[in-house]
């Protein structure tokens, strides 16, 4: 036999007969519908130490094969244990899913088929998928059909990232040759107090720095204050500065506040400066006709982010960069390699890795699409008006249970604290109610500072199953912990 063909042995080992595929099925599916079923009976977060799960580990060193059903159950039953679920009814935390039965579905499926979106040509199906979905979320931003451009990311922050590229090329024309050394200012950018850290991290990869992100105060509605705003651009650009981009969040991470979309969109038509929407989570309000007008003005917006592993409820990672600039996002990230396939030809045909960060590329699109197929925008719409309900369904029960919300607003997330105790507002005393909570394994809460300084509890409503039951469960266990809190300071 030749050496270099592998033994069939060798490729079983990887592909596995087909006994035992049909087997490995049949566990998943039992895996994944036991899951689903059961999660409401789980604990909502894990209770191990690091040094638990390395001993777990220690076994799997890899020098004897082990049996695949085995394998299996050693992860899934991890999985099981040992994460914080998302996707329990009664985990108010940080927009992370409870994934929709179609997202699953389609995560097997890229797995299985794995397309590779790199080019057009090898798999015209799914980036005309990616392309579809594109045109109808920048139609229903208010995007007009001929100018939407945009591509599917990891998350919010590639779809940021992507953000920072685009508004530089389209502000320094020397960019892409020189970089930033070759540019006569040093570039600065506008976002809000409340705004996403993930601009943090990017200015820095960007090579912008940290120092490039002028970060406006809000208002006590926590939302950007446009007439600093105006000051801080004025005085950059006496400073010998270069604006050019401003980010207006919709949705903020810590309390869902909104910047003025309309007049900010102003300010950057005035001042001749990219407009960047984040809306990374609240983004999905656009698919609610009752909710839609809270995003009036979006539409002005240069680009923006959206991610549909958010509200969307599709499995992680799916950012999305939307743009009505068509031509933005080719200048920015085109090339030409000898190695890449010719370019296919066609109207609006695009080789998606001259058109955004990555090179080689998952399918992220095929969760969304087949979610929306299935859920159509109606059932969407149905979802998001249920969660905005249990958020105001959730006011009322802390208002009776003598818990004061900081922040009043529309939507699903409620921050609050407990003005009725001496120490009911101050960092250490939320932060044992959210800690008592969260090792009880009933609910999953947390806290953050609004506006820097004023701690709160944050419970934000971020799975389609949790309904008012839940609700009185969390409620319950603020309860408790409140309880204990007291005793431990009577005892101290
Ligand atoms: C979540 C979020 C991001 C970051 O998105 P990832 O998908 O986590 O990368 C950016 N901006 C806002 C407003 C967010 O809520």
């Amino acid at each position: 036999m030749n050496p270099a063909t592998p033994k069939p042995k060798e490729i079983d080992s990887l592909q596995l007969n087909p006994d035992v595929r049909a087997l490995i099925a049949r566990e998943l599916d039992a895996a994944i519908e036991s899951y689903v079923s059961d999660v409401p009976n789980l604990r909502t977060a894990p209770n191990v130490t690091p040094q638990e799960i390395r001993a777990l580990l220690a076994s799997y060193d890899f020098s004897q094969p082990v049996d695949p059903s085995t394998a299996l159950h050693f992860v899934i039953e991890n999985l099981r244990k040992n994460q914080v679920h998302a996707a329990h009814p009664k985990y108010f935390g940080l927009f992370n899913p409870s994934p929709t039965t179609m997202g699953i579905a389609a995560d097997t499926l890229v797995a299985a088929f794995n397309p590779q979106l790199a080019v057009w040509g090898h798999n015209p199906f799914s980036v005309e998928v990616e392309r579809h979905l594109i045109l109808w979320l920048g139609g229903l931003f208010g995007y007009k059909l001929a100018e939407v451009d945009g591509t599917f990311a990891t998350g919010g922050s590639e779809a940021n990232h992507t953000a920072l590229l685009a508004s530089l090329t389209a502000a320094f024309p020397d960019f892409h040759q020189k970089g930033l050394r070759g540019l006569e200012a040093q570039p600065v950018f506008y976002v809000s107090a409340e705004g996403h850290h993930s601009f943090q991290k990017m200015s820095r990869l960007t090579g912008l720095g940290s120092e490039a992100i002028r970060e406006v105060p809000v208002t006590d509605q926590l939302q950007m204050r446009t007439d600093l705003l105006k000051d801080q651009i004025r005085k950059d650009r006496q400073a010998g500065l270069a604006p050019f981009l401003i980010v207006a969040t919709a949705g903020t991470t810590n309390a869902g506040a909104i910047d003025p979309l309309p007049e900010i969109s102003e300010i950057a038509a005035k001042e001749k400066l990219w407009l960047h929407a984040d809306a990374a989570w609240g983004g999905a309000l656009a698919l609610s006709p009752e909710y839609r007008n809270l995003l009036a003005g979006i539409e002005l917006a240069d680009s923006i982010t959206f991610d549909a592993h958010k509200w969307l409820s599709v499995p992680v990672g799916a950012g999305i960069f939307l743009t009505r600039h068509p031509d933005i996002l080719s200048r920015t990230f085109h090339i030409s390699a000898a190695y890449v396939p010719p370019k296919a030809e066609g109207p609006g045909v695009i080789d998606p890795i001259g058109h955004s960060i990555q090179w080689s590329r998952r399918f992220i699109g095929l969760k969304v699409f087949l979610s929306l197929a299935v859920a159509g925008w109606e059932g969407y719409a149905r979802n998001i008006e249920h969660m905005a309900a249990m958020g105001n369904e959730l006011r009322r029960k802390l208002a009776a249970a003598g818990w004061t919300e900081i922040f009043p607003n529309p939507l699903p997330i409620v921050c609050f604290v407990d003005a009725n105790h001496p120490k009911g507002k101050r960092a250490d005393y939320l932060e044992a109610i959210a800690r008592e909570v969260v090792s009880s394994g009933e609910a999953w809460i947390s806290t953050t500072k609004l506006r820097r300084d004023i701690p709160v509890l944050r419970a934000c409503i971020t799975n389609y199953r949790t309904g008012p039951d839940d609700l009185q469960g969390l409620v319950d266990s603020l309860e408790r912990a409140r309880t204990r809190a007291a005793a431990i300071r009577a005892k101290n």
